[in-house]
């Protein structure tokens, strides 16, 4: 029985965990989570599980929470440190990381440092501090399993493979809901077109991500940490239907794919049972019905967040870090309506101008890196 602790259970990503733990109980047990703000979701999914503990980052929320649930055993931590204490304190073999942006870092760092495996779906850790966490993973004998499909598709290719014989990696995108679109058209756009994603249901700031191309960006660059490659070794192809969910190709030019129906419980599941894999009830991939897979070559002068990840990938240092604070920012300002789409990317390239880049951070300077940027954003 492996105990599992999952950061953000509220989440798309936390309720697919749940999901997958509640088909396998003699395999898995839910035995932390944790939310930001969600207490209701968070009440009934304790009440299912009976973790030992949970956190609510929003500490008055904390508080109702407590008092809701007083007739349970379950104990209820509160804010960032809660965060840390959870990681740092409970007792745990798999730490899901589903909850999102910069926020995921550093409790990542405490399951690192406790030799735990890590189910990484909060790719903002890898982008953010990509080299550092890798270092941490080799100084703590860490495993880092993927939960991002296109990752846990390479992943899941290169079994039995070795790095070296590695040609380069072919992430596929499904282009998002404005794929079709003119970039004029982009420039109105309302959020819940933006929020209409053709294939996954997902949180909000990756659905946004999506339609921005900027999560294929932010997987590029989580791609580059996770399996140790060359920039020029990772390419993105748009492939609207997502069935294949990557590639690897190797160096004698055959290629190596994952394909299924896209359900993200699939790569939570396997993320959870690698090296093994469990029988599911997953939909059956019929290729017949699916009569054609599609691809093409993505838009970077349309999709400029693309182009953007691209160009801090390679400028290394903490650009990844300010790229990251921005879009996180601008996100949260177009989800509120209170910016247009194609500001996004205005937002992000105004940041990346004006706070300089240090090439060798340190943890501390990556915090630091991500609070300026903000700074500088809300005071712009
Ligand atoms: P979501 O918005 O649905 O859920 C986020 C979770 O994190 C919630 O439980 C929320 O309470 C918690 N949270 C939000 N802000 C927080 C904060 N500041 N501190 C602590 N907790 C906080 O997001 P999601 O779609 O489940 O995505 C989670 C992560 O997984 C993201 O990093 C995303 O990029 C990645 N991911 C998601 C998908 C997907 O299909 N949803 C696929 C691949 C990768
Ligand atoms: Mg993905």
């Amino acid at each position: 029985m492996k105990k599992i602790l999952v950061l953000g259970s509220t989440g798309s990503i936390g309720e697919n965990t749940l999901n997958v733990i509640d088909t396998f109980p003699d395999h898995f047990k839910a035995v932390g989570l944790t939310a930001h703000s969600n207490i209701d979701l968070l009440e009934r999914q304790i009440r299912k599980h009976n973790p030992e503990s949970v956190v609510v980052s929003n500490p008055g929320k904390a508080q109702i929470l407590k008092t809701k649930i007083a007739d349970t055993k379950t104990a209820v931590y509160s804010g960032s440190d809660g965060l840390l204490e959870i990681t740092k304190n409970s007792d745990y073999d798999i730490l899901v990381t589903a909850l999102v942006g910069f926020a995921g870092l550093a409790p990542t760092i405490e399951g690192i440092k406790r030799k735990k495996r890590i189910a990484l779906a909060n790719k903002e850790t890898l982008v953010v501090a990509g080299e550092f966490i890798i270092d941490l993973c080799k100084q703590y004998d860490a495993e880092m399993i993927p939960v991002d499909s296109e990752h846990s598709a390479i992943f899941q290719s290169l079994v039995g493979e070795e790095n070296k014989n590695i040609s380069k990696l072919i992430l596929t995108a499904s282009g998002g809901p404005f794929f079709n679109r003119e970039y004029n058209e982009l420039q109105n756009v309302s959020v819940k077109d933006a929020l209409n994603h053709p294939n996954w249901e997902m949180g909000a700031k990756i659905t946004i991500d999506s339609a921005s191309m900027m999560n294929k960006g932010l997987e590029v660059i989580e791609a580059k940490w996770m399996f140790n490659l060359s920039n020029d070794k990772i390419e993105v192809v748009i492939h609207p239907q997502s069935i294949i969910h990557s590639m690897v190709e190797f160096n004698d030019r055959s290629i190596k794919a994952q394909l299924s129906i896209p359900d993200m419980k699939l790569p939570i599941q396997y993320a959870l049972t690698y090296p093994d894999r469990l029988e599911s009830n997953f939909i059956e991939t019929d290729f017949p019905k699916l009569h054609q897979l599609t691809f093409f070559e993505p838009d970077l002068e349309k999709f400029r967040c693309l182009k953007l990840a691209y160009e801090v990938m390679d400028q290394g240092g903490t650009a990844p870090c300010i790229l990251n604070a921005a879009n996180e920012f601008a996100v949260e300002k177009f989800l509120k309506g209170s910016i247009k789409f194609l500001e996004i990317p205005e937002i992000i390239d105004s940041a990346l101008n004006k706070i300089s880049n240090h090439h060798t951070p340190d943890l501390e300077t990556i915090f630091e890196c991500d609070r300026k940027t903000r700074e500088f954003l809300e005071t712009r």
